[in-house]
């Protein structure tokens, strides 16, 4: 049986609070949230009015930000577990990309946001390259909006002719960015905002790249880049190209890192750029290169977490953190000299990460990313005492070693509730499967190409 969704003033009281705040830390009461915002954070609030949600025996933790998705792929999801990157291109980049209509981006984008709200991820990181036409863009942007996550739609580039964009050729950053930051995404306040997906030096040459930064900043928005992939990393140096161009800053973030080398990670460091870790992704891709989590934090660096593509790994958070966990791990085994001199990310390192990083490398640490009065309300409860974490013995080794989407309870996006008693609200996933089926069906009709 379940209760009318609460609107307005609401009082979660006796929960432990995962604040990922660093002066509040773990607290043990109560947080109020009016107007969207998070108001208060304490025992015993006096909230006159406020919904009074109960959670003893549950953890409030920020929403987790994931700082890199395809979220395009949303509805062609699973298809490629266990895939090499060669079989991806063909299929993906050289198939079905270029056959995707924006209905297809649309359906793909609204599942790929309603798994990572049922997840507990409120922050969407869309790393968009279906740029085919406007109307694939302004799809993918409509979806994100109706889907009620907060996104940040970083576009990127065309699925078709992958060789003269993602082959170090010499096009430049689609134009058509700019109808988007004047007429679609031009409030950056709002819950969808705009960014750049970038190919960076090691998809595109120095040149066009100097070019697109500069692109991104003229319209003054932040940027990412694909780094340290495989053998691209050693041959073209994403970050140290970057650095040698006097380009760095710390308005980008870098994706993977995996075969960057340590004189880029300390660049990336100096310049107060962003990481973002795919554990799951790079641990299944054969050749993508190991997860960079160690190294990264051996520079100091505290990267954010992605989930990358839904075509080979799972869309929630719980499955990267363990899967950061069991890569150091390997590399102990396998490689003890380099492996046993990095640090490995414990679980509170990973529930950071998971949260206050990915929103500082997405520029919104100041509005999102922990429990802090003053913050915007992105939020999620999660059931401790479900018979999959009974009896949680510690409460961070519990949610990233055991914890799954159904052990999230209540999501909650800038107040609103959007997850609620364990369903997502207002959503008819019987008309979204179809739609998604439908366009899978199409998609899987195209002859694979060749290479
Ligand atoms: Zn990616």
């Amino acid at each position: 049986m379940t209760t009318p969704v609460p609107t307005g003033p609401i009082v979660i009281r006796r929960a432990t609070v995962l604040t990922q705040d660093e002066d509040l830390g773990t607290v043990h009461g109560d947080v109020l949230i009016e107007d969207g915002k998070i108001s208060a954070v304490g025992p015993d609030l006096a909230a006159e009015g406020a919904t009074e949600l109960l959670a003893s025996g549950k953890i409030i933790l920020p929403g987790f930000v994931d700082t890199h998705r395809h979220t395009w792929q949303g509805a062609i999801r699973q298809i490629g577990v266990g895939w090499d990157f060669p079989t991806y291109r063909r299929h993906i980049q050289n198939t079905w990309g270029p056959a995707f209509t924006p209905d297809d981006v649309y359906i793909g984008n609204l599942v790929g946001a309603y798994s990572a709200l049922d997840a507990g991820i409120t922050t969407l990181r869309d790393e968009s390259h279906i740029q085919n036409s406007p109307q694939h863009t302004d799809k993918a942007v409509a979806a994100l909006k109706d889907s009620g996550i907060r996104a940040i739609f970083a576009y990127g580039w065309p699925s078709i002719d992958s060789d003269k964009w993602m082959l170090r050729g010499e096009a430049t950053h689609p134009e058509d960015i700019r109808r988007v930051r004047s007429e679609l995404l031009s409030d950056d306040d709002a819950l969808v905002t705009l960014a750049a997906m970038l190919r960076g030096p090691e998809l595109a040459t120095p040149q066009v790249t100097a070019a697109d930064v500069a692109l991104a900043r003229e319209l003054g928005i932040r940027m990412s880049m694909h780094v340290g992939n495989g053998p691209w990393g050693p041959m073209f140096r994403g970050i140290g190209t970057l650095a040698d161009l006097g380009l760095l800053g710390e308005d980008m973030l870098f994706i993977h890192c995996c075969t960057s080398d340590d004189d880029e990670l300390k660049a990336l460091a100096d310049a107060g750029a962003h990481a973002s870790v795919s554990a799951a992704i790079e641990a299944v891709l054969p050749g993508l290169g190991a997860p960079a989590t160690g190294r990264l934090m051996n520079h100091g660096i505290r990267p954010s977490l992605s989930i990358d593509t839904e075509a080979s790994v799972a869309g929630d958070m719980f499955n990267v953190m363990r899967a950061a966990i069991a890569a150091h791990g390997l590399g102990v085994t396998l490689q003890p000299d380099v492996y046993e001199q990095l640090p490995s990310a414990t679980p509170t390192d990973l529930l950071e990460f998971a949260t206050i990083r990915g929103a500082e490398a997405c520029g919104l640490g100041h509005r999102i990313g922990s429990i802090t009065p003053g913050k915007d309300a992105d939020l999620i409860i999660m059931d401790l005492e479900a018979p999959n974490l009974v009896p949680a013995n510690d409460i961070a080794g519990s949610v990233v070693g055991a914890g799954h989407a159904g052990n999230v309870e209540t999501v909650m996006v800038a107040g609103r509730i959007v997850k609620h008693q364990s369903r997502l609200v207002d959503v008819s996933l019987s008309e979204v499967r179809a739609r998604a089926e439908s366009s899978r069906d199409r998609l899987f009709k195209q002859p694979v190409a060749d290479s």
